[in-house]
């Protein structure tokens, strides 16, 4: 079994220059902002975090591997899901300037998100952001599934509204 990354935190910015590197799980139920839009607690995510100094700069690479239920849209039932997410995170130290997206050549790559310099950052955080940002706003069955016959007037508010809200910044 490998080890648990809840609990764990990084200086970022050490943890990319020094070229280290972590491995180990984190189960769903630690993750507060993904029990909202994932119907299986007990799943455990397995995850690799690589620090890195390329070209003058700071680099986390992070893997996310897992398997859990979505809610289906639709029929609001279980909906299996792989996650398989590599995200490239660029660290940007205290004074350092931000990556341009637009202008900068090559030095944002594509997909990379940058993230401010944390002393004491926890992995879990990171994670659970990836997540996120890795899952379909609205997951449907691809068929065969029917909204659920009773319709109460009340609707409750949809976790996915929440999510589509975060992933526009
Ligand atoms: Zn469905």
């Amino acid at each position: 079994m490998s080890r648990s990354l809840v609990g764990l935190v990084i200086d970022t910015l050490e943890f990319a220059r020094e070229g280290r590197s972590v491995s180990g799980s984190v189960p769903v139920s630690a993750l507060p902002r993904l029990l909202d839009v994932v119907g299986t607690a007990d799943a455990l995510l397995e995850c690799e975090l690589h620090g890195r100094r390329e070209n003058g700069r700071n680099w986390l690479s992070l893997q996310i591997r897992g398997e859990f239920d979505l809610i289906c849209q639709r029929c609001l039932g279980p909906m299996p899901f792989v996650l398989e997410t590599d995200a490239e995170l660029q660290v940007i130290a205290p004074g350092e300037a931000w990556p341009d997206e637009a202008l900068e050549d090559g030095a944002l790559r594509l997909g990379a998100d940058a993230i401010a310099a944390e002393t004491a950052q926890a992995v879990t955080d990171l994670i659970e952001e990836e997540v996120l940002l890795a899952l379909p706003v609205a997951p449907k069955h691809e068929e065969g599934c029917e909204p659920p016959a009773r319709s109460d007037d009340k609707r409750a508010a949809s976790p996915f509204a929440v999510l589509a809200k975060l992933k526009k910044h």
